[in-house]
Formats: C-alpha cells, sequence, structure tokens
C-alpha cells in the first residue's frame, strides 16, 4: 500500500513538472500593468518593456542600493528630457538579470511586445533587456515579431549608482530612435551608446565597457547625435518565423583540442533535437568530433556548425575529416557568419516548422 502510494506521488509531481515546464514553453503575452507619462498629442508613442537587467535601477535613497525603476514615473524621472520625444507607455514584463533569460520567455516577450504594437497610437517599442544576453534576445524578437514597427533593444553597462551611469542616455536614445521616422525600416536593433545595431549581428565584445557593442565586419546601421539617427548600413533583409507553440530543446557545444566527441553523443542520447556545434576556424572539428556528428545525423539530429572566431563565418574550405567542406557533403548545416548563441535560436524557431528535415532546415540558414 505505501509503495503504491510512494509511486502514485511520483507520477503526480512529475505530470506537475510537466504541466508546469509545457505552461513555461508555450507562454503567451502577458496581461501587464500598463503605466503612462505624458498626453501631447502631438508626440508619438512609445512603448517601453522592461524585462530587468542593469539598465531599470536606481539608487534607492533610503537604503543606497540600486533598485528596479519599471513605473513611468520613475523611468522618466531617471530619464531627463524623455517626454519631450514621446508619449510614455510603461509596462514590466519581468526583472529579472539577463543570465536568467530563456528562449521561453522570450517567446512571451515576442508575444507581448506585438500585443503593444498592436495598438495604432503605438509607434515602436523600446525593450530594456540585460546585457549579458540582450544579443540573443533581441535576435529572437527579430525573428519572431510580427510587427514591423520599430523595436529597440537597450541596456546599461553602469548602474544608476555609478559615477557615471549609462542607462539613462540609453533610454533616451532608443526612444528617440523608436520614434523617428527616419529610422523606422531598421528591424530589430540593440541601440547602446549611441551605436545603432541590427539584432542579427551584434554581439557584446567588452565585459565592462561602455562601449562593448558592435557589428564587426558589418558595421553599425547607423548613430545618434545631436538628437537625430544617422544612418550607416542598411539593415539585413529581415527573415520572419511565426514563433512556434513549443521550442525543441538545441543543444550547443563547443569543440577543442583533443575533443573525443563525447558531449555530442552524450546530447543525442539525452533527447537533444538539434547540435550546434562551435567549431574552429572556417567551420573545422576533428576526426572523432566528425564521427561523433555522423552519428547525431545518422539518428535524424541536424547539427549546424558556427566557429569560434570572431570574424569570417564558417564556409566549406577543408575537405579532410572534419573539415567544412566535408561536414557540408554529410549533411550539416554551416551557420555563416552568425554565432552560436544566435544559430541555437533559429535551429529552434525552424526545426517545428521543418519537422528536423536537414535540407528544410539548412534552407533557414541561407
Ligand atoms: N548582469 C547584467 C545582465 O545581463 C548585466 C547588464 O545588464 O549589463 O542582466
Amino acid at each position: 500500500m505505501e509503495e503504491k502510494m510512494r509511486k502514485l506521488t511520483t507520477a503526480i509531481v512529475f505530470l506537475a513538472f510537466f504541466i508546469l515546464v509545457y505552461t513555461a514553453a508555450s507562454a503567451p503575452a502577458q496581461k501587464l500593468k500598463i503605466d503612462s507619462a505624458g498626453n501631447n498629442p502631438n508626440l508619438p508613442t512609445v512603448a517601453i518593456i522592461t524585462t530587468g537587467g542593469t539598465i531599470a535601477e536606481k539608487t534607492d535613497p533610503k537604503t543606497g542600493g540600486a533598485v528596479p525603476a519599471v513605473s513611468g514615473k520613475d523611468l522618466v524621472e531617471a530619464v531627463p528630457g524623455l517626454l519631450k520625444l514621446a508619449n510614455i507607455k510603461v509596462a514590466q514584463y519581468s526583472n529579472i538579470d539577463s543570465s536568467h533569460m530563456t528562449p521561453e520567455l522570450w517567446a512571451g516577450l515576442s508575444r507581448t511586445v506585438d500585443g503593444l504594437l498592436k495598438d495604432p497610437k503605438t509607434s515602436g517599442a523600446v525593450v530594456t533587456h540585460g546585457t549579458d544576453t540582450i544579443a540573443t534576445g533581441a535576435y529572437f524578437l527579430d525573428l519572431t515579431l510580427q510587427s514591423s514597427k520599430p523595436v529597440v533593444f537597450a541596456g546599461a553597462m553602469r548602474d544608476a549608482s555609478d559615477l557615471s551611469p549609462d542607462g539613462p542616455a540609453n533610454i533616451y536614445n532608443a526612444v528617440l530612435q523608436a520614434a523617428s521616422p527616419e529610422a523606422k525600416d531598421l528591424g530589430v536593433t540593440v541601440t547602446m551608446n549611441q551605436y545603432i545595431n541590427s539584432a542579427r549581428n551584434v554581439r557584446k565584445t567588452q565585459s565592462t565597457n561602455v562601449q562593448t557593442f558592435n557589428s564587426g565586419e558589418h558595421g553599425y546601421l547607423g548613430y545618434i547625435e545631436q538628437g537625430k539617427v544617422h544612418r550607416y548600413n542598411e539593415a539585413p533583409e529581415r527573415q520572419k518565423i511565426p514563433l512556434p507553440e513549443k521550442l525543441p530543446e538545441v543543444a550547443l557545444l563547443k569543440s577543442y583540442a583533443g575533443d573525443d566527441g563525447r558531449f555530442v553523443r552524450y546530447a543525442v542520447d539525452t533527447g537533444a533535437k538539434a547540435i550546434v556545434v562551435e567549431a574552429v576556424g572556417a567551420g573545422n572539428v576533428n576526426a572523432k568530433v566528425y564521427e561523433a556528428i555522423e552519428y547525431a545525423m545518422g539518428k535524424g539530429v541536424p547539427v549546424a556548425i558556427t566557429t569560434r572566431v570572431y570574424h569570417g563565418g564558417v564556409w566549406p574550405i577543408y575537405g579532410d575529416k572534419g573539415g567544412g567542406e566535408t561536414l557540408q557533403k554529410a549533411g550539416a548545416i554551416l551557420a555563416g557568419d552568425l554565432t552560436s548563441p544566435k544559430a541555437r535560436i533559429l535551429l529552434m524557431l525552424a526545426l517545428p516548422h521543418t519537422k528536423g528535415n536537414f535540407k528544410e532546415t539548412a534552407k533557414f540558414f541561407e
């Protein structure tokens, strides 16, 4: 009898766990408390959606510590002159360090931003996000948002208690960009320290300095100065993927000298639906990793190859066992110059539409 009860309790706990995981994965748009500031009928309206990280914080005079400032009033007070740019609607989506972000939270964020942009009075949106994963989060929304209105991601490297915080100026510039008719067609951007980067190409390159985000060889889309958006480069062609109900599990593994491919096999054996292997150089792995990749593909698990190298991407150049050319011939996807975390996001979004078909999945990377 006791044994039966134990089994029943375990089953109930497991069921509850799966329901929880499933609910999180299909995170719907949240019903948000929206806080408005400014009411000038001659100005555009910009929605600011806060998710956490350093940017939405300011010093609490009582404790001296940095705390979230997410109400419309707090945000506007922290950013002088904001109401001269736009009427502001503020909604708090989450309040977490961005190292805690998940693809499911980004899915919910995408639905939430789309929900707010449906309002014809809202010209664009600013999403405040921790800088550690802002590049991947922005890319997720660039791929999945249905709305084509401007969406500007902004963060801060220094919090409000720092000697020279960068958050207020970054929010100011992000709102300016979101409200600027001349910056309407830039897709989703990460705009920090006056530089505008496309979500696809942006990377964080310095762990503590305010000038950390750049777009590598693709260059900045523009620069904000004297209250104006100055355009430099065209935005990359935007890829739009309908947001799937459920996101598959995709592993991300880095190959290294002496790698015997065991983690690739482990990922396959423990249920990964696709794998990103971060290779070296122009997309090369050693013979043992190559065999493990063959093992994965033999089991129907697509593998995308990225590189640890900062510029240039992966190409089918080398024809030895594990070389990029051999990998591609064997059916692996060469992910171009997408970073590994972004290649992972693209696989997650593509797979439900391609049912894992290698060729169809590879088309998403062309
Ligand atoms: N730890 C922070 C985050 O990514 C860093 C930042 O926001 O700048 O949430």
